[in-house]
């Protein structure tokens, strides 16, 4: 049976932290803040993967409270959350993102985003999408307060 998963995820502009996004670290003047690296579309994507696994959230899975998660990878946490979802009997078939960001331009880095997330989550390039845009000045991604992201993902539980 296909279930499908939505994730969202926002994540303020801070000074003196890196900017990383689907694994990618983009040079830009400021970063993310979080307690973890702040990959807001990471976050989003395992948001989604485990809405789909109806296994609550990664708030839940990875509580920021606890120190382990101190400028976590988070790649190395969506790797937790697909072997999480094959452990549980599901496949993961597809899944595809969205990030707003007024800055910086992250076309040049889709390629690459797609590639880090499709070998953290042990699937094919082709299965995971990543799109781009901004916010046409609107809002406070438009005006450069932070980025969103969004992603569905859709598994397969392997029961008829
Ligand atoms: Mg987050």
């Amino acid at each position: 049976m296909l279930r499908i998963g939505h994730g969202y995820d926002v994540h303020a502009f801070a000074e003196g932290r890196r900017l990383v996004l689907g694994g990618v670290e983009i040079a830009h003047t400021r970063g993310l803040a979080g307690h973890s690296d702040a990959d807001v579309l990471t976050h989003a994507l395992m948001d989604a993967l485990l809405g789909a696994m109806r296994e609550g959230d990664i708030g839940q899975l990875f509580p920021d409270t606890d120190p382990a998660y101190e400028g976590a990878d988070s790649l190395v946490l969506l790797g937790h959350v697909a072997s999480l979802a094959r452990a549980r009997g599901f496949a993961i078939l597809d899944v595809d993102c969205t990030v707003a960001a007024q800055a910086p331009k992250l076309a040049p880095h889709r390629a690459e985003m797609r590639r880090r997330i499709a070998a953290a989550m042990g699937v094919d390039v082709d299965q995971v999408g990543v799109k781009a845009t901004t916010t046409e000045r609107l809002g406070f991604v438009g005006r450069e307060e932070g980025i969103e992201a969004w992603a569905v993902a859709l598994l397969d539980d392997g029961r008829c």
